[in-house]
């Protein structure tokens, strides 16, 4: 039983192994029975690379390059359209050196280019891409002088670099460098989007979306390179109607939009020749395939069809000849191809306790939580959840005023805990469970303590509920009998993930998990994390990055390691809230010599506490212990 959806949301990428591992599929042999996540996590053990750490799989980025690539050129040569399709890499979606590298070295033989939205992702930009006048590179972003001269020279180097106009202040500013350098820019326009999209990022349209031009600013930037005598440089119309859109309905909606302004700065005397569509390609995080905002109502095929279609029937309408397709997908070309994988620590569970009882010293309370289970039956059960709950507060008032001890303080709660565990059983068993106690049992979830920080690593999962598949990677081919949420090792009561993939309901606030065995690790992943999270993770209780490795799968079996890059130390992290790591190292000697000199520890306790310093200073920020399998 596929308990986790695995393939719903896997893509084909992963799967269970008929030991019960979760194994990643080489997208080229789908019959290859899979690489598995313990071997990758002992190899990785192996190298010093400790969980938490993110696992990015190069074949998943090449195959999802491939897949977009691939799926335009054969709908627009079955569609018989007369342009061709160029996609571009928004960096902003994953700027990872290693990422930005493979993409360029994947993406070559597609001429695959990049989208930038400021500065430093535009040098990230121009230092990797080749001088392939076929690759294209789309400027975005508020642009200032240099901004835009690093764009002028681009194309003066061959790169097919187009300055899209987000802000009228931009082009005074274009048509100055373009004449001073003597270099033609190539131009594009942002164009505001009415059409209203569903999901989670739809500001990007409407009228008061902050990016892009108004009509009547378009006219204005086509009125003013008229008048300069550089029409024929605005080649370009860019819109993006927002993120991860569900609903197909809403990109034929947009593009159809996008084809109107594009015919008529046609019409405008513009050179048009691209028409970019920007993002949008949504990712199915939960596998349900449907129009939820986390989900996707269609294919990539349906989606490469419903473009080139509605591009070519559109402009096909005004006889006009079709432009280069250019899109921006970033999510869907990334997102599956890191998991993050991290151990669990420690289990906290709702039940009740071995503990020494008071003894004699009893109490007229702890009675009434006793009396309970002799009326615990069917009938009854929401009688006896209210009682439980009236006793047990009863005894934390009398505790909060000094009139009851701890002890009992504590007999009493897991009395309170053995009652509501023998409800829950109860309820199991009866067809019809009163409307209060409904859902009750997740409130005793157990909560399994993970080795990772929610905020550093999955920064969407806080932020905006995102929800992404999670998972145990091992002992799939036992029932998982516990439910759980899981905790990060933050001290934030906001470091939880209580949100899972449900198929009969929006989502589940528990994950269905195993019991912890004694010495033996249980680790987890999460998956689909290429996308977004790397970088808007942040260092909320200084954990840092955590460790990296990217694998690449062999055709006909095997795998490597090919990159490794290991996390942040602790001196890395401080150094980010600008310490002076050798300054503090230097306070610390002087504190324990003075302890030394006041003869409260001696010259050896003070190297030992000196080394203990030292060796955190430059170890992991997040949990370490001996790592056992
Ligand atoms: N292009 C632009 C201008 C964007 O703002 C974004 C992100 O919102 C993208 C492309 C990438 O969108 P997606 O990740 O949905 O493909």
């Amino acid at each position: 039983k596929d308990t986790y959806g695995i393939k719903n949301w896997g893509n084909g990428y992963f799967d269970i192994s008929p030991d019960g591992e979760v194994v990643i599929k080489n997208p080229k042999d789908a019959s290859s029975s899979g690489l598995s996540l313990v071997e990758i996590i002992e190899g990785l053990r192996d190298r010093d690379l400790h969980m938490p750490a993110l696992l990015r799989i190069e074949n998943i980025i090449d195959h999802s390059i491939s897949n977009l690539n691939d799926s335009f050129r054969k709908i627009i040569e079955r569609l018989g359209y007369q342009g061709s399709y160029r996609g571009v890499f928004p960096i902003k979606v994953n700027q990872q050196a290693q990422i930005v590298e493979e993409i360029a070295q994947f993406g070559e033989r597609y001429s695959y280019g990049f989208e930038v939205g400021s500065k430093p992702e535009m040098i990230a930009a121009l230092s990797t891409l080749d001088n392939n006048s076929d690759q294209m590179l789309i400027c975005n972003g508020y642009k200032d002088q240099e901004f835009i001269d690093l764009a002028l020279q681009a194309v003066k180097l061959g790169t097919r670099c187009f300055v899209v106009i987000e802000a009228l202040s931009e082009l005074p500013i274009i048509i100055e460098r373009s004449k001073a350098l003597g270099i033609e820019p190539l131009i594009g326009v942002r164009a505001k989007m009415m059409t209203k999209v569903g999901g989670h990022w739809n500001s990007t349209s409407g009228d008061r979306s902050v990016f892009g031009l108004s009509a009547s600013q378009i006219i204005q930037v086509v009125d003013v390179l008229r008048d300069n005598d550089m029409l024929h440089c605005l080649q370009l119309l860019h819109c993006h109607l927002g993120s991860q859109i569900p609903n197909i309905r809403d990109i034929r909606g947009g593009v159809s939009e996008a084809c109107r302004y594009y015919a008529d700065l046609c019409s405008e005397g513009a050179s048009m020749n691209y028409i970019d569509l920007g993002g949008g390609l949504a990712v199915d995080y939960t596998g349900a395939h449907s129009q939820e905002s986390q989900s996707r109502n269609y294919s990539l095929d349906e989606y490469c069809e419903d473009v080139v279609e509605t591009v070519m029937s559109t402009l096909d309408g005004y006889g006009i000849s079709h432009p280069t397709i250019v899109t921006e997908s970033g999510r869907a070309t990334v997102a599956y191809s890191s998991i993050l994988l991290f151990n669990i620590l420690d289990v906290a569970r709702f039940e009740p306790v071995e503990i020494r009882t008071s003894g004699g010293e009893g109490h007229e309370l702890l009675d009434n939580l006793r009396s309970i289970f002799d009326y615990l039956k069917p009938a009854r059960v929401q009688e006896c959840f209210n009682d439980a709950h009236y006793y047990r507060d009863e005894v934390r008032e009398l505790f909060k005023r000094g009139q009851l001890g701890l002890r009992i303080r504590a007999e009493a709660e897991n009395l309170f805990l053995k009652v509501l565990q023998d409800i829950k059983s109860l309820l199991l068993k009866m067809d019809e469970i009163p409307k209060d106690l409904e859902g009750f049992d997740e409130s005793l979830a157990d909560i399994y303590y993970g080795n990772f920080s929610l905020f550093q690593s999955l920064p969407d999962s806080w932020a905006i509920d995102q929800l992404f598949p999670v998972m145990p990677v091992h002992r799939l081919n036992e029932v998982p009998g516990r439910r759980a949420v899981l905790a990060d090792i933050t001290c934030d009561c906001d470091g939880k993930i209580d949100r899972f993939i449900a198929t009969d309901r929006e989502y589940s606030p528990t994950l269905p998990v195993h019991s912890l065995k004694e010495s033996e690790e249980y680790y987890m992943g999460v998956f689909l994390v290429g996308a977004y999270q790397e970088t808007l993770g942040d260092l909320h209780n200084l954990f840092g990055d955590t460790n990296v490795a990217s694998i690449r799968l062999h055709d006909g079996g095997g795998y490597e390691f090919v990159k490794e890059i290991h996390g942040d130390t602790i001196e890395d992290v401080l150094g980010y809230v600008e310490y002076q790591p050798w300054e503090m190292k230097l306070r610390y000697r002087n504190k324990l010599e003075a302890a030394v000199n006041e003869g409260r520890i001696s010259a050896r306790e003070r190297q030992d506490m000196m080394n203990t310093f030292n060796a955190s200073m430059q170890g992991y920020t997040y949990y370490e212990k001996d790592h056992l399998l």
